[in-house]
């Protein structure tokens, strides 16, 4: 899953990046509105984490510019303390949760997998396919309650697929959802990932679909 951060207070921003990456998180960060406002348009994020005091462009504009083009990506929005007025400006500007600042990494990673999980129609914080079970809380997977070892890459491809069961999933899908935006993308490594992942889980579990993309299905 990737991640745009639109923070323009460098620790802040660093802070949320490094807690973001330890959660597995592919991330990229706008340090200000203009630039937040332009990698959201153009590029795909699984969701994004917008501070609303920003410099060039406001968040709530960010925010409105986005939800008129048609952007629908999970947005979580950082608001001031004491400014109870700019989370319903959020709100009504089509943001799906805030958070008031200071606020603690944990919750914010929690309503962040919260929005993801939504966003895919998924109840529980598990994932569930056949006997393999991925828990978004922790990063961790596991077959048949045996942990799986997995690399950051491995990982974000299997969620990536377990975010959307049974669906087609193209490669290059997967390269805008587990790539940040300065990493070298190869197309090439998809697959390699994908094969490693297969060494790792049970025969069937993920299903190629000749010259399309891959599919997770249940082994039988
Ligand atoms: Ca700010």
């Amino acid at each position: 899953m990737r991640v745009l951060v639109v923070e323009d207070e460098p620790t802040l921003a660093a802070q949320l990046a490094e807690a973001l990456r330890g959660a597995a998180y592919a991330v990229d960060v706008a340090h200000n509105g203009v630039d937040g406002h332009y990698a959201g348009a153009v590029e795909t994020y699984d969701a994004v984490v917008l501070d609303l005091g920003l410099p060039q462009m406001d968040g709530i504009t960010v925010l409105k510019k986005w939800r008129a083009a048609g952007r629908g990506m999970p947005v979580l929005i950082l608001t001031a303390r004491d400014a109870w007025h700019e989370k319903v400006a959020g709100i009504d500007a089509g943001a799906d949760d805030y958070l008031t600042k200071p606020f603690h990494m944990e919750e914010l990673l929690a309503r962040l997998r919260a929005l993801i999980r939504r966003a895919g129609g998924h109840a529980s914080a598990e994932l569930v396919c056949g006997p393999v079970v991925l828990d978004t809380r922790n990063s961790r997977v596991s077959v048949d309650g045996r942990a799986l070892a997995l690399t950051s890459h491995e990982y974000r491809v299997l969620d990536y697929l377990m975010h959307h069961p049974g669906k087609l999933v193209s490669r290059s899908d997967l390269i805008e959802h587990i790539y940040a935006q300065d990493f070298d993308r190869d197309s090439n490594t998809v697959e390699v990932f994908i094969a490693r992942l297969r060494k790792k889980l049970p025969p069937g579990t993920i299903e190629t679909v000749r010259g399309l993309g891959y599919r997770l299905a249940a082994p039988p």
